[in-house]
């Protein structure tokens, strides 16, 4: 059984309610947070849901689900991609979703503006970053994030939103906060080499969300706090 409407409703105010109280202490207006449900795994309903109390966009994690899902929930939801990408997906993926966050390669750069070109398509992006250096996640290596946005700028048919990044699983609260400090700091020094503002800054989730908003998210991809636990 999905949960009933108005536990969700209930969930969203609580969680809007959260991140406005970090706004709060870290000195920041909470306008500048958006909440991004992770419908991922659940049925069609939660992203119905989503639509009725009036949030713009869902996230998932897989192309075909959210293929799937998508072709169930007519009306002006905007859906972005939050999970690992393969090239060979990159077609399936721009015709489907309205952001990707999850680019980490030239090759999926290449593969992308390919696709959105022959779509006549300006397709927004996220550069995932692996700022918590974590051999279990994906992103690119802080290292090469100058020389892969420079590249992402050169495509004429992608556009720069941002960044992503996941924490690395732990126990020591602190690791999230290195890793979010990290992309903020990451950031900074992209805008002042390459001039690209980078508005969006994808990080918190569920577990780790008033770190990353203390820390200067923009955007928090929450799943678990608002639909309850995964299968
Ligand atoms: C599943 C997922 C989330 C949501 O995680 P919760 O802990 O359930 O809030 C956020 N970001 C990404 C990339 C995910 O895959």
């Amino acid at each position: 059984m999905f949960i009933e409407y108005d536990l969700f409703r209930e969930r969203v105010d609580a969680l809007l309610y959260r991140i406005a109280g970090a706004c709060r202490t870290a000195g920041r207006d909470p306008a500048e947070v958006t909440l991004l449900p992770v419908t991922k795994t659940h049925p069609a309903a939660a992203a119905e849901y989503a639509i009725r109390y009036g949030l713009a966009a869902v996230g998932e994690n897989r192309v075909q689900e959210a293929v799937e899902k998508r072709a169930l929930v007519p009306g002006a939801l905007r859906w972005e991609l939050i999970g690992h990408l393969q090239s060979n997906k990159a077609k399936l993926a721009v015709v489907h979703f309205d952001r990707i966050q999850s680019v980490d390669s030239e090759k999926l750069l290449t593969a992308l503006d390919r696709a959105a070109g022959e779509l006549g398509k300006k397709m927004p992006v996220l550069l995932q970053i692996n700022a918590g250096n974590d051999p279990a996640k994906f992103g690119a290596e802080p290292a090469i994030a100058p020389r892969l946005l420079e590249f992402a700028l050169a495509r004429p048919h992608l556009q720069v939103d941002g960044l992503m990044t996941i924490a690395p699983l732990s126990p020591d609260p602190a690791v999230a906060q290195r890793t979010f400090a990290s992309l903020r700091a990451i950031r900074e020094g992209l805008t002042a080499r390459l001039g690209a503002p980078l508005r969006v800054l994808s990080m918190g989730m569920t577990g780790d969300l008033e770190t990353a908003v203390t820390e200067g998210s923009t955007l928090v991809r929450v799943g678990t706090a608002l639909y309850g636990p995964r299968e």
